[in-house]
């Protein structure tokens, strides 16, 4: 069982929480200006990296607050948690920087092997 790391409430039990997806997506400013592929790409299309990747949490069965958490997808091991509208810790990756594998070798992205 994974202890989650709710910034009001400390390490819980996961199943207190609600998993709400991939943190940090921006919602579009006029979604009806949007195509059917970039409605659908703002709907469905999520980064999927090996490593930090931010999530949004929700402690449903306890401060019922809704917060971000860097969780390692290698290890499984949460890294930081932060209210939502905080700005991501400094030193991680951003889901932009990942999204831009030429700007990165594969061993900076990954990690060692
Ligand atoms: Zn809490």
């Amino acid at each position: 069982m994974l202890l989650i790391p709710c910034p009001i409430c400390g390490a819980r039990p996961e199943a207190e929480f609600t998993y709400a997806g991939e943190a940090h997506i921006a919602r579009p400013v006029d979604p009806a200006a949007l195509d059917d592929h970039a409605w659908g790409e703002f709907l469905y299309a999520r980064t999927n990296p090996k490593g930090d990747h931010a999530e949004r949490w929700r402690h449903t069965h306890g401060c019922g607050r809704f917060f971000n958490a860097l969780r390692n997808t290698h290890t499984d091991r949460f890294t930081a948690s932060y209210l939502a509208g905080a700005t991501r810790p400094h030193g991680t990756p951003t889901t932009e920087s990942l999204d831009a594998p030429a700007m990165r070798s594969e061993t900076e992205q990954w990690g060692q092997a």
